[in-house]
């Protein structure tokens, strides 16, 4: 699948707000954010888009660069919390929560969601015992993930194990550190997504 290649700190610079794509770094004080916290760009530093589309077109797209998700998926993601029952915006942000990439992730077993997604790929993780490899795959309540038994001969997968559970993990995760293994026990509330997120904006950019 296609994905973004490009500089991830320029995706911070442009949404204003830090995005967490590059692990430890953004943590540090080599962030870009911190360092230069306008637009990219010739014109970065002028005036700011303000009108009610700007708005509800750069939330959507900082959602979308937080979970790594292209446009076509995001719009799927966003057609399915319509269809699903309660509040769509929050119904869109479990589902993204869901994934298998946000939770090796959450759990504490990645840096980043980018890494996460790359680890999962490579095959480092079972869900439910079984080797799987897709980051989209969506997990529910009951799910347990774990790094693979070959993979803890891997120094990065041995040494992220070692580090998980240092950031917060979500009451809605339990993590097994000596297990090196996570358990689905709730579905994410809302107040469980930390980040600065307003999911109405996107639902009403959808809606126009
Ligand atoms: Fe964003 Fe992290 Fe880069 Fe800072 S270091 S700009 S938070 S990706």
């Amino acid at each position: 699948m296609a994905r973004y290649t490009g500089s991830v700190c320029r995706l911070c610079r442009r949404e204003g707000t830090k995005l967490y794509l590059k692990g430890d770094r953004c943590y540090s004080q080599k962030c870009a954010i911190v360092k230069r916290n306008y637009a990219p760009g010739q014109h970065g530093q002028g005036r700011k888009k303000t009108s009610e589309y700007g708005l509800q077109l750069r939330e959507k797209q900082k959602v979308r660069r937080i979970y790594g998700v292209l446009e076509n998926q995001f719009r799927a993601y966003f057609d399915k919390a319509e269809r699903m029952q309660g509040v769509t915006g929050e119904n869109l942000l479990k589902l993204l929560e869901f994934r298998f990439d946000n939770v090796v992730y959450r759990l504490g077993f990645a840096s980043s969601r980018v890494d996460a997604r790359q680890l999962v790929r490579h095959g480092h993780f079972t869900l439910n015992g079984k080797k799987a490899n897709i980051p989209s795959i969506q997990l529910k309540v009951g799910d347990v993930v774990a790094i693979t038994e070959k993979s803890m001969d891997s120094p990065k997968l041995k040494a992220l194990a070692e580090t998980a559970g240092t950031r917060v993990v979500p009451a809605w995760l339990e993590l097994n550190k000596e297990a090196c293994s996570g358990k689905v026990i709730a579905a994410p509330a809302r107040a469980d997504i930390d980040a600065e997120i307003n999911e109405q904006l996107i639902v009403e950019l959808y809606s126009r």
